[in-house]
């Protein structure tokens, strides 16, 4: 990465880890960070504003998006797209300015081949490691319960190898720290190149 360029920062995981949450508060500890807005297919939630959470789009506005290559990558998920726009992150990182992008894991692993410069971070969830042992020990779960739930903690520990950091969700603040000091330890990398 060049020198004088800003840092990519993608922060994914699996659904329900808490991504939201806690890149709201890392942002609020690090208003220097600037966050990519996203576009999307679904409707606005109550509170969400236009610009600000999400670009909200039409279906054929977000597939005119895609065919002029204005995404840096997109996903569907549980029936909508979801996208980053390209041009905004390109300029943000020229500028020598950090961006910050909270996207789930299809298109963290688009954006990593694109841009393998960037830090990627996987958010676990605390009981993640022990998952495996837990569901093979004596459980009284049902055989097709343990097959899914093994195939799940598979899928999330390979995915979570393709990442340059695993932080741990246990709490907030913690979680926020931990990403504070590699945001902090990555620019000290990157100064030396
Ligand atoms: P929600 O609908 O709850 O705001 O977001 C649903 C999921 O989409 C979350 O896991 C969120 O991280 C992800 N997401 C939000 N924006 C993007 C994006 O631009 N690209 C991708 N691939 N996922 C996104």
């Amino acid at each position: 990465m060049e020198k004088d360029k800003g840092l990519l920062l993608v922060l994914s995981g699996p659904s329900g880890v808490g991504k939201g949450t806690v890149c709201k508060a890392l942002r609020e500890k690090m208003p220097e960070l600037i966050y990519s807005v996203s576009a999307t297919t679904r409707s606005a939630r109550v509170g969400e504003e236009e610009g600000v959470n999400y670009f909200f789009k039409g279906r054929d506005e977000f597939q005119r998006m895609i065919e002029q290559d204005e995404l840096l990558e997109w996903a569907e998920y549980v029936g909508n797209y979801y996208g980053t726009p390209r041009r905004f992150v390109a300029d943000t990182l020229a500028s020598g300015k950090d961006v910050i992008l909270e996207i789930e894991v299809q298109g963290a692993l688009q954006v990593k081949e694109k841009f393998p410069e960037g830090v990627f971070l996987f958010l676990a969830p605390p009981d993640l490691s022990e998952l495996e042992s837990r569901i093979v020990g004596r459980g009284s779960e049902s055989e097709e319960t343990i097959k899914s739930r093994m195939e799940m903690a598979r899928t999330e520990i390979e995915l979570m190898d393709k990442y340059d950091y695993v932080v741990v969700n246990d709490y907030i603040d913690t979680a926020c720290d931990k990403i504070k000091a590699i945001i902090a330890a990555e620019h000290l990398k990157k100064d030396r190149q």
